[in-house]
């Protein structure tokens, strides 16, 4: 029986988890559940699932929890916790095993290292963590003797891949990409390109942010610097291959050139069911992948003229722990920005670069502590919100 924590229970990461919660009761027990703002969800998930330990964003919205749940529901909870100290608390809870980081953004990292300090097996489903703050996390890991399982579809297909092989045989990892809405469109168009038609993935259902990620390629880009660390492979070992049926959910290439990959079908909740399970499996009662039903496949080269937020990545990773930050920060504030129609989809990877550029010239490189982390997240943002201000001025 694993037991576990789940941050960011209300999004679709969480649901996908309390899916998989539910349909294996004998196996995965939930103990605790943060949600961010969304109360309702959080009712309906907290009366079927009778977590020990819960908490919201404020105040205000765990009293309209509390307020909207049955009385043996509410029985069933020794701990009510809110804001990031409520995060820290459900993700150390002395009976969690495991912690599934399914929160968006930077908000998680405080709990993710204070889950590590106490012991706990790491399921991480937000990128930022470790785009942040990757080599803190996983010296920290190491040092507390801590599996990190990455949720991310390709991260946990190499992590299959590489399931009982030595490191020393690994040649090189390759990512693939479904290249977004937007693979098959010009400049030109691209720079008209409205949030709405943003938000349409063409192979997974995720959340708002990451669906902009991957239409402008940047979810690839962190995606890079997470399987950096995650799998301690150096920039010029990782390759992106654009792959618009999702059905090989990446590889790994062996010292000989044999590569290995993992297929299946674009459900959340296999790597997720892979994370609670490891390293054991258990059964899903998902249909199987139908590769003579699947069509072509077909495989690409990223466009990075195009979509240059890809090559921003790989700048950011070859130019020390600072750039990363950087970079992570200034596509939240600049995506944010496009999603309020302040900001036109092609300039997202120019505020960004300029955001690199200012980080590097100011001569932040080595990062040696979670305060240095947040300061140049902070300089980041405020840059590339001045930047933004700027350029609606001149419009
Ligand atoms: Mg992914």
């Amino acid at each position: 029986m694993t037991s576990v924590a789940i941050l960011g229970s209300t999004g679709s990461i969480g649901c996908s988890a309390l899916a998989v919660a539910l349909s294996h009761p004998e196996n995965v027990r939930v103990v605790g559940l943060a949600a961010g703002t969304n109360a309702t969800r959080f009712i309906e998930q907290v009366e079927c699932h009778r977590p020990q330990v819960v908490s919201m964003a404020s105040d205000a919205l765990l009293a309209s929890v509390h307020a909207g749940l049955s009385a043996s529901a509410r029985d069933s909870i020794d701990r009510s916790l809110t804001g990031t100290d409520g995060l820290l608390g459900v993700a150390t809870h002395p009976d969690v095993d495991l912690v599934l980081c399914a929160t968006t953004g930077t908000t998680a990292l405080e709990a993710v290292f204070a889950a590590i300090e106490a012991g706990k097996t790491i399921a991480l489903a937000n990128k930022e963590v470790l785009v942040m703050a990757g080599g803190l996390v996983m010296e920290a890991a190491r040092r507390c003797g801590v599996s990190i399982l990455p949720v991310d579809s390709e991260h946990n297909a190499i992590h299959q891949c590489l399931h009982g092989r030595s490191a020393d045989h690994l040649r090189r990892l390759i990512l693939t990409a479904s290249g977004g809405p937007f693979r098959e469109w010009s400049f030109e168009r691209l720079r008209g390109v409205t949030p709405a038609e943003a938000l349409v993935h063409p192979t997974w259902q995720m959340g708002r942010k990451i669906t902009v990620d991957s239409a402008t390629l940047m979810n690839k880009g962190l995606e890079v610097v997470e399987a950096k660390w995650l799998f301690g492979v150096t920039a010029e070992q990782i390759d992106v291959v654009v792959h618009p049926q999702s059905v090989v959910h990446s590889l790994v290439e062996l010292l000989d050139g044999s590569q290995i990959a993992q297929l299946g079908v674009t459900d959340m909740r296999l790597p997720i069911q892979y994370a609670f399970s490891y390293p054991d499996r258990w059964e899903t009662g998902f249909q199987s992948l139908d590769l003579a039903d699947s069509g072509p496949l077909e495989f690409s080269r990223p466009d990075v003229g195009r979509f240059p937020c890809l090559e921003l990545a790989y700048q950011a990773l070859r130019g020390g722990a600072a750039l990363p930050v950087a970079l992570n920060a200034a596509n939240e504030v600049a995506v944010e920005a496009f999603l309020a129609e302040t900001l036109p989809f092609t300039m997202i990877s120019e505020v960004i670069s300029n955001a690199l550029e200012d980080v590097q010239t100011a001569g932040l490189g080595h990062l040696s502590t979670l305060a240095e982390v947040k300061h140049v997240d902070r300089r980041a943002r405020q840059y590339s919100r001045g930047l933004i201000a700027e350029l609606q001025s001149d419009k």
